[in-house]
């Protein structure tokens, strides 16, 4: 927080000069902006899918991050959501950038970040890439393997490689160790062949899976990571960096909380690498940031009504709806992700208390069979041209996105409350 008024560049006034937003009143919330927007669109016959993204969200959970890991500086991991306006709050808000490609470097060294702030987290990339991140100055880069030292030593000589390893991360909504992620045994068999090609090796990184479920997958990976760094010590190298990865909750009906994990990492880092180790600490968050800031309206563009025969053998009414965004829009994370799929999503509409439900299927408007965004729900007979809200929709939606079949990005309105500030 220190930080964030010392550089004075959370004044609103500042703000809205570099980012594109509309500052609201104290008295208005980004929830009851979109209320307005979406009784405007009726009065206006505007069907089109929009955003709200509320930046004042994001600084509020750079907030918790410094308070809960004061010593972990995070580097943003951008493809989680690459707007400007997101990349460009980051920046404001003072973290670093985790980049995963040539492209994504590219888009924030034009933005003036400096090379020093950005770690290249890919373990396997692109020879042209790393070549782009030599001539720029990009040397921070992770790597799980031999192949990548023989790329790494013939086109970034200056590279300060970072050895990512394996983390128990099954349970976690998106696993990523069957992929990446050196096994805690190779390690030494891979910091000994990057000394025969003179490749200086900082640290080790790890990533216990986006959407982490459990608090111990941190622990057991900061252990781990602590053998590597005396694995390294004892082979000359000078191991001074941490990097613990992503995978934190961004919303906050997920458990355990960010607070949960945090406490848990806290400890481990006071076991396993002291102050007194002088070891850099570094963290790429993606979700935990915007995932709760984004909400999504969409429209019913079509209703068929349907009839299925119920356990008892009776036919009942059920409702299919067509809504203008799907998984080749914004959802695809959300489908992949099964549980996502059982959320009962937000309704814009005046209805009486008690009304029947039906069971009811959401689909895209793509042509696609896989198009389907929730097939269990129960939900009141709604109409054609009926509006649907989905909340914690900022991450992984719009960097995934495809426009098939033609159907636009829905637009996005940034927000900001000054009491935000
Ligand atoms: N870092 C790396 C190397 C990743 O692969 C990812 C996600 O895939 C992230 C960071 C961000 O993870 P999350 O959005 O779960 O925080």
């Amino acid at each position: 927080e220190e930080n964030l008024d010392k550089r004075n560049s959370l004044h609103p006034v500042t703000l809205s000069n570099r980012i594109n937003l509309t500052l609201l009143d104290n008295r208005t919330s980004a929830q009851q902006f979109l209320k307005q927007k979406i009784s405007n669109n009726i009065a206006q016959g505007n069907h089109d899918a929009f955003y709200i993204a509320d930046l004042g969200d994001i600084i509020q959970k750079h907030r918790r991050f410094l308070k809960e890991l004061p010593q972990v500086k995070p580097f943003y991991a951008m493809k989680c959501n690459s707007t400007r306006e997101v990349l460009q709050m980051m920046a404001t808000l003072g973290t670093g950038f985790d980049c995963a490609s040539m492209g994504e470097i590219e888009t924030v060294l034009k933005m003036g970040i400096r090379a020093a702030d950005i770690i290249y987290a890919n373990p396997c990339k692109q020879v042209s890439h790393i070549k782009y991140a030599a001539e720029h100055g990009v040397c921070r880069m992770t790597f799980d393997c031999e192949a990548e030292l023989f790329k790494v030593a013939a086109s970034h000589p200056k590279a300060e490689m970072i050895l990512r390893i394996a983390t128990n991360d099954r349970d976690a909504w998106c696993p990523l160790s069957f992929k990446y992620g050196a096994l805690l045994e190779e390690c030494e068999d891979l910091l000994k062949k990057a000394k025969n090609f003179n490749i200086q090796v900082i640290g080790v990184s790890f990533h216990t899976g986006s959407g982490c479920k459990n608090t111990y997958s941190f622990c057991k990976a900061i252990e781990d990571a602590r053998k590597v760094f005396d694995i390294g010590k004892k082979l000359g190298y000078q191991m001074r960096l941490l990097d613990i990865g992503g995978g934190f909750p961004g919303d906050s009906e997920f458990r355990p909380t960010f607070e949960e994990f945090a406490e848990v990492i806290r400890h481990s880092l006071n076991q396993y690498f002291p102050n007194n180790m002088d070891v850099e600490i570094i963290s790429e968050p993606g979700r935990y940031y915007v995932e709760s800031a984004f909400t999504i309206a969409l429209n019913i563009i079509t209703k068929k009504e349907m009839y299925e025969k119920g356990a008892d053998g009776e036919r009942r009414r059920k409702f299919l709806y067509i809504l203008n965004d799907g998984v080749y829009g914004m959802f695809l994370d959300f489908c992949l992700l099964k549980e996502k799929l059982k959320r009962r999503p937000i309704l814009r509409k005046e209805l009486a208390t008690e009304q029947e439900l039906f069971p009811s299927i959401l689909l895209g408007p793509t042509y696609s069979n896989l198009d389907e965004l929730v097939n269990e729900v129960h939900l009141p007979d709604l109409e054609t041209g009926d509006w649907i809200i989905f909340p914690n929709m900022g991450a992984y939606t719009i960097s995934m996105s495809t426009t098939f079949c033609g159907f636009p990005q829905p637009t996005v309105y940034f927000v900001l409350s000054k009491g935000d500030l």
